[in-house]
């Protein structure tokens, strides 16, 4: 019996839609390892970003969705610059994320991560730059750490780090024009990100982390 194996049979329907949403051809890797090797944050991460690829070849979708790699990954790019098949994974690992979000699927030691991110870009839409005091109150006061890192403030403070007041910044409409044209702070990204039942599930999922954690030591 003849069999026919063609590119297009051998691809995982989570391949195809990844490759086709996202623009990154998976199926190119042939598993040298080069971004792995370069990438600072892979002591921390369950999959190295190769085993990734690997596994997205593999249609492991729920496994690679539920992965801390993908929230770990800092977007820094030494893995795409490095790779000799000129695949983008930094872009390939943000496209992950936002899948995984999409779906809910965020394991319970990475919940602050989306929660980080939603409140620095709300904040610079609204700034302009970057409002440190406004990022890091809204933080603790979402993430329930209400005073996480409170008593560094004063430091700062004294070294010009930080100020009480939000930056001045000329021409601000243009950013906020960006962010509107972009849609990824429309009014539905901002309603998820004050949503009170996404608050609760965050603050219950860290709960539920910590105790689970303190059994385990
Ligand atoms: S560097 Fe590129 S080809 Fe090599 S394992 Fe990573 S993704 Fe695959
Ligand atoms: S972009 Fe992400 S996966 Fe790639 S090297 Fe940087 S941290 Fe690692």
């Amino acid at each position: 019996m003849k069999w026919f194996i063609s590119h297009n049979t051998i691809r995982s329907s989570f391949q195809l839609t990844l490759e086709k949403e996202c623009g990154e051809k998976v199926s190119h890797c042939y598993q040298c390892g080069k971004c792995s090797a370069g990438c600072p944050i892979a002591f921390q991460m369950d999959y190295l970003p190769n085993q990734i690829i690997r596994m997205t070849q593999l249609g492991m979708e729920q496994q690679v969705l539920s992965s801390r790699t993908i929230w770990l990954c800092a977007s820094c790019l030494t893995c795409t610059v490095r790779c000799p098949r000129e695949i983008d994974i930094a872009e390939i690992m943000d496209y992950l994320r936002r899948q995984a979000y999409k779906k809910g699927i965020i394991p319970v030691e990475e919940t602050e991560i989306p929660l980080f991110n939603k409140i620095f870009l709300r904040n610079i839409e609204l700034f302009g730059r970057l409002y440190e005091m406004g990022l890091i109150g809204m933080f603790n006061m979402l993430s329930g750490e209400f005073f996480k890192d409170v008593f560094l403030a004063p430091k700062m403070f004294l070294k010009q780090k930080i100020s009480i007041f939000p930056p001045r910044v000329k021409n601000i409409k243009e950013t906020r024009a960006i962010f509107k044209r972009s849609g990824k702070l429309g009014k539905a990204h901002r309603d998820k990100l004050l949503n009170p039942r996404l608050l609760f599930l965050n603050l219950s999922r860290k709960i539920i982390g910590k105790i689970a954690k303190r059994d385990n030591s």
